[in-house]
């Protein structure tokens, strides 16, 4: 059996509803479809509860939601058009008296955004079910905190319970497809133990589609999208990027964090677990076959499979003469940073000073955070925005020498200054800062110097025997 998983851009017009319905119908295997929300709807749902509305406001979204839904379906009437119609109905009636309810009281709790924003997902199941069904297949629309995808209590960034999910939804989901059913399924939220509606954190459906395998035991997840897969770089920065056959989870994940927008982090992990395959396809190039990510394959070849970056970086370093010294210094820090909401992307830290990488938007936050820290943190601090952090990714790290030699080496020769590195925390990633205005040279020095300055014929990975 596979997981069809289609992203919010493979769901936004008829062109693309229709290949969708082509991508399922030629399927052969079983399979089980996985959807996120229309692209934009997320964000619209967001923005709706974001401030006070008038009352026509409401009325106004509520109805744009509605015919942009009625105007994705099938137009001819046909195998359960009306069906769908009711559904449509049923769901937006649903979310105008959650919108007047916060509206009214002016609270928006996590739970009750959680539960606005899983509309999103809930109208496009509907929407891609009523399309699968006009191709003559006997789709149904299934929701995840129906079905008992279970996950922890955090709203907005929960994390799933996978033998609990597994044992609530692999029968139902098997028994389905047992029957020729194909269920086409929410992604983005599941619900807690007490019935509450979570989300997974923006984008999530990646990672519920990885739930859903690892319930249902499927293997592969595709996860449709408009590009061709993972490249060996951004093509925007270095014009020889290519696209990469193959990588292990673990080069995924790193990749997925930093700053690869091909597919959720997150879900690498149930994949991991149970050894299944995701695969990135075209959703205009199905016949390309797309980046595989599995069990790892080293290879002689390609040491480093891809250079990624995050462009909107800023260090913050503490100082303090003894903070090697001081028990739970650097606790005390990251503590407060997560207290106030900033996300820590890295910290190392010396015998004077802990250095730690926010995202350029939390700079105001941390600053606020850091000197309301009782007593002081440190003797003084600084944050310096301007920098990008770059990761180099491949298994070679952990069996090959020299590489970060080279890394560095083909960095130095463009003259360009290298300020904070990691290396060790990961065994199949290099993570250094460089001031941003040097982040597309660096990009090239380090593509250049392992991947040459030619499109290889052939960029698959000779597996070392
Ligand atoms: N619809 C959600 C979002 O926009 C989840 C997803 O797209 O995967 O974040
Ligand atoms: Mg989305």
């Amino acid at each position: 059996m596979k997981i069809l998983k289609f992203g919010g851009t493979c769901l936004g017009s008829e062109d693309t509803l229709q290949r969708v319905a082509k991508v399922v119908k030629d399927e052969k295997d079983q399979k089980i479809v996985v959807v996120s929300a229309a692209s934009g709807v997320t964000n619209s749902l967001k923005d709706c509860t974001s401030r006070p509305r008038q009352e026509k406001e409401i009325e106004d979204f509520v109805l744009t939601t509605k015919l942009r839904n009625i105007d994705m379906l099938p137009k001819k009437d046909g195998a359960g058009r009306k069906e769908a119609l009711d559904m449509i109905d049923a769901k937006v009636t649903k979310l105008e008296r959650l919108l007047y309810g916060v509206n009214y009281t002016e609270e928006l709790t996590g739970r009750t955004s959680d539960l606005i924003l899983s509309f999103g997902e809930r109208l496009s199941a509907i929407v891609v079910a009523s399309r699968l069904a006009h191709e003559n297949m006997n789709a149904v629309p299934m929701e995840t905190d129906a079905l008992g995808l279970i996950t922890s209590e955090q709203h907005g960034n929960a994390v799933a319970l996978l033998d609990r999910s597994e044992k609530n939804m692999g029968p139902t989901l098997e028994a389905a497809v047992k029957k020729d059913v194909v269920p086409v399924v929410t992604g983005f939220f599941g619900i807690t133990e007490s019935g509450h509606v979570t989300t997974v954190g923006r984008s999530g459906t990646d990672y519920t589609a990885a739930v859903v395998a690892y319930s249902t035991n499927a293997n592969p997840i595709e996860i449709w999208k408009e590009v061709d897969g993972f490249m060996s770089a951004d093509p925007k920065l270095v014009k020889e990027a290519y696209q990469i056959d193959r990588l292990s989870y673990d080069e995924a994940a790193e990749l997925a964090y930093f700053g690869a927008q091909v597919l959720h982090a997150r879900a690498v992990q149930p994949a991991k677990l149970k050894g299944i395959d995701i695969v990135i396809k075209n959703l205009y190039r199905p016949e390309n076959p797309g980046t595989i990510i599995g069990a790892s394959k080293l290879t002689r070849k390609e040491v480093i499979k891809s250079v990624s970056y995050l462009s909107n970086i800023a260090t913050l370093k503490v100082y303090d003469t003894g903070a090697g010294y001081k028990s739970g210094f650097l606790a005390d820090i990251t503590g407060c940073l997560s207290k106030a909401g900033v996300n820590v992307l890295s910290a190392a830290m010396s015998q004077t000073c802990v250095a730690i990488l926010i995202d350029d938007a939390d700079i105001p936050i941390a600053k606020r955070a850091i000197k309301s820290m009782t007593g002081g943190a440190g003797e003084s601090f600084e944050i310096n925005p301007g920098v990008a952090l770059v990761c180099t990714v491949g298994e070679g790290f952990g069996y090959t020498k020299g590489v970060a030699a080279r890394v560095f080496k083909a960095v130095a020769t463009k003259n360009i200054n290298v300020d904070l590195i990691s290396a060790g925390a990961s065994m199949v990633a290099y993570h250094f800062t460089v001031d941003r205005k040097d982040l597309k040279n660096t990009i090239n020095a380090i593509h250049h110097e392992f991947f040459g300055q030619t499109v290889p014929e052939n960029s698959s990975n000779n597996p070392v025997s």
